[in-house]
């Protein structure tokens, strides 16, 4: 058993697949061309949004966001103390600072009263100024826009959402990527949307920025091309083959694939509800489920199902062990306060199951029952 099952979806879509990377080996254009645009503009109409940029990765799709807007020296940035470390580095590479918020409870997305605590502790001390939240759809599963859009223009902080586990899911019948100024997103082969490699894009609506992010990508280039640098940038493409993969992959999630992660959580929820937490997504929403998490009644039994399933040899993951707040690199931050409750406890005892669109209903049998005979 596989815990995000790529073999299975290569065989689903082999002849697509196969037949795009040929037309790549034949056109020998292996950087940029029609595949890679029509990849965008598909990207694009499919979540809700004028322009879509691809880039080489998901954690370079922010570091751009955060280069657009000119994030920098004296900036803090908000972010959700649950998330993988992409959607902070930024930041500290370009001289800002990492304000990490707690989550929530249910959603384990970022709290929006958290959110606010932390800004007005951030002008409470002075020395930095609040510019930006990053906010993460977690596991999967939207934030919870609503109440974060009102804090960000209460303040006027730009809006960056962190898409990279969450695309082709919906809030309130919105697809994710279509929220904030600027959306990011990453096509590391394990996401529900991969590739053969890593990729990542950015989403936005105004043409001047759109413009602006597409110079970035390439290395600062200016309106005569790319001996013609205006700025600073990056080199920050998607590969053409890596396009010619994507392109069929996009249609079998929105023709199935979100659908299929639908049914195989929704018998993981009937199998382990009472005994376990099980995901929380809220009404007139849909998670695509990045990752299928539990919490345990408390460490030590999660510890024992993890030491059982091992044991039986089904794949099972810890999406995160630590918090950001107490990762090595930053356990030395400023925490304005926070003790971060809900993020410690979601922590302490989570832990993910096998989940992908081809998992058979034998092998989620396996695993619950192994799972429950843990207990
Ligand atoms: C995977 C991930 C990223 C970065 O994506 P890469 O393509 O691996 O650089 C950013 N944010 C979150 C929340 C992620 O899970």
């Amino acid at each position: 058993m596989e815990f995000i099952d790529l073999k299975a979806q290569y065989r689903a879509l082999q002849t697509e697949i196969d037949r795009n990377i040929r037309r790549v080996l034949d056109n020998s254009q292996y950087i940029g061309g029609p595949i890679v645009k029509e990849l965008e503009e598909k990207l694009a109409a499919y979540v809700g949004r004028k322009h879509c940029i691809t880039c080489a990765n998901g954690t370079d799709a922010l570091q751009i966001a955060f280069m657009l807007y000119g994030i920098g020296d004296g900036d803090a940035v908000f972010c959700p103390d649950i998330t993988f470390i992409s959607s902070t580095e930024p930041s500290h590479m370009l001289g800002a600072v990492s304000v990490f918020c707690d989550t929530m409870p249910d959603t384990y997305n970022l709290s929006p009263e958290s959110l606010e605590r932390q800004i007005q502790a951030v002008l409470a001390e002075g020395s930095l100024k609040p510019r930006a939240v990053v906010a993460v759809d977690i596991l999967g599963n939207p934030c919870d826009y609503d109440a974060i859009i009102p804090i960000c223009e209460k303040y006027g902080l730009l809006l960056i959402e962190d898409a990279a586990q969450s695309f082709g899911a919906t809030y309130h019948g919105r697809k994710t990527c279509s929220f904030g100024q600027i959306s990011t997103t990453s096509f590391f082969p394990a996401k529900p949307l991969g590739c053969y490699g890593d990729g990542g894009a950015l989403f936005l609506d105004d043409d001047e920025l759109a413009a602006q992010c597409r110079s970035i990508c390439v290395h600062g280039k200016g309106p005569r091309g790319k001996y013609d640098n205006v700025r600073i940038g990056m080199n920050s493409r998607l590969d053409t083959i890596q396009a010619a993969v994507l392109l069929p992959k996009l249609k079998a999630l929105a023709d199935y694939e979100i659908h299929n992660r639908q049914t195989v959580a929704n018998r993981y929820n009937a199998a382990f509800a009472g005994h376990f937490t099980t995901p929380y997504v809220a009404p007139d929403c849909q998670s695509v489920y990045a990752q299928y998490a539990i919490l345990a009644t408390d460490t030590e039994t999660r510890d024992r199902v993890v030491a059982h399933l091992t044991e039986k040899h089904i794949p099972n993951m810890i999406y995160y062990p630590t918090p950001q707040h107490r990762l090595p690199v930053f356990c030395n931050e400023p925490s304005y306060g926070e003790t971060y409750p809900n993020a410690n406890d979601y922590c302490a005892r989570t832990l993910s199951l096998p989940m992908h669109p081809y998992l058979s209903e034998e092998e989620q049998k396996q695993v619950i029952d192994a799972v429950l005979e843990a207990l």
